[in-house]
């Protein structure tokens, strides 16, 4: 679907994107369009070309091959300084030496700005961020999650139509990340611009995006919402990449669910029965197998079932009334586990 169609406009456009080091094709014909006031994050392991799109969108790599558009305008060519984006790094790139102020208002200095307005937009820029108070402070006098805050002011300041954010919360301890998604979104909500970041993290994609880019080996293999590539992924690499894969395929497939292909369910989406002569209720399919591991994770249980009928399959239970004592005794145990059939779908993508 293009733009006309969609009737959004497009504030980051790619078209036939490729790019080469010598040797390695670090993307592989990329066709993207991100619209206006999207939070869209760019997903998939080590070095399946994302960064090199945030560059290239960036300016700082030129594509080997095809177009970026910024709001309609070809930008291939241009500068970094000449296009309408900011970029925040994973190491925030603060100057050490300079306060908080110092480093707002300074790609503003260079500009040339003036002192009344360069001021106004930085005090400004670190409200946005709940920095207020924070001006005299150097950056080594702050934690991570508050330099990670300057950054993102440093990058607000210049008011860009587009910010891009590589790994922006790749730094932080696993509690400050939770609290930057949240908080990182509400900023974008409050500002209105359009926000694209990197991440291999799918949680961190999933819990902040409003539309998710599933990379692989310098290729996009789905574009989506959140829901939309956790419930329905397009191929096997993008099901296991987004979740656990939880693959039902070859003879397993026709045993259990009395068909071909290659199939996949959730693993929240399945019961874990101790009863297995139980009677099934109307709509679900089951397969018997042997509990190879149980991990027990406070609010819920990870079980690695090996079925009878071949493959392995990993099913989370939240613990409504089991103890630890009582979800642990299960290893080596006998279990149905037991979904409903909607539930389940095929894949039919690319292996
Ligand atoms: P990561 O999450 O590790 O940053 P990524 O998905 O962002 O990974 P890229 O950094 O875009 O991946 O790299 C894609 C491929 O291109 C990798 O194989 C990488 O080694 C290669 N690559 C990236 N930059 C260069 C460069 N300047 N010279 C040579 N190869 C490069």
């Amino acid at each position: 679907m293009n733009t006309e169609e969609t009737g959004m406009s497009s504030a980051v456009s790619l078209r036939g994107v490729r790019k080469t080091f010598g040797d390695v094709t670090a993307v592989n014909v990329v066709d993207l369009e991100v619209h206006d006031g999207e939070f869209f994050a760019m997903l998939g392991p080590s070095g399946s070309g994302k960064t090199t799109v945030l560059r290239m969108i960036a300016g700082f790599e030129t594509p080997t091959a095809g177009h970026v558009r910024l709001s309609g305008r070809d930008v291939t060519k241009l500068p970094p300084f000449e296009r309408d984006v900011n970029t925040v790094f994973q190491d925030y790139a603060l100057f050490p030496h300079m306060n908080v102020l110092a480093n707002v208002e300074y790609g503003l200095k260079v500009k040339k700005v003036g002192r009344d307005e360069r001021h106004e937009r930085a005090l400004q820029a670190l409200s946005t961020v709940r920095l207020q108070g924070f001006e005299k402070r150097k950056p080594g006098q702050l934690s991570g999650g508050q330099r990670q805050r300057v950054a993102l002011a440093r990058a607000l300041v210049n008011r860009p139509k587009v910010l891009l954010l590589d790994e922006p919360l790749g730094a932080l301890d696993l509690k400050l990340r939770e609290e930057m998604q949240v908080e990182l979104k509400a900023i974008q909500r409050q500002i209105g611009i359009t926000f694209l970041f990197v991440t291999h993290d799918q949680e961190e994609a999933l819990t902040m995006s409003d539309r998710i880019a599933v990379f692989n080996a310098g290729r996009i293999e789905q574009v989506g919402t959140p829901a939309e590539v956790y419930e329905n992924p397009a191929s096997a690499f993008v099901a296991g990449f987004v979740g656990t894969s939880n693959l039902i395929e070859g003879r397993t497939a026709l045993s259990v669910l009395g068909r071909d292909g290659v199939y996949s369910v959730r693993p929240e989406k399945l019961r874990v029965d101790i009863d297995l002569d139980a009677e099934l209720p109307e709509g679900e399919h089951s397969a018997i197998g042997t509990v190879a591991e149980v991990v027990y994770a406070g609010a819920a249980t990870r079980f690695v079932v090996d079925l009878d009928a071949g493959g392995r399959l990993v099913a989370m239970q939240q613990n409504l009334k089991a103890s630890s004592m009582d979800v642990l005794k299960l290893r080596d145990a006998r279990v149905r586990l037991a979904w409903r059939r909607e539930h389940e779908f095929s894949i039919t993508g690319p292996m």
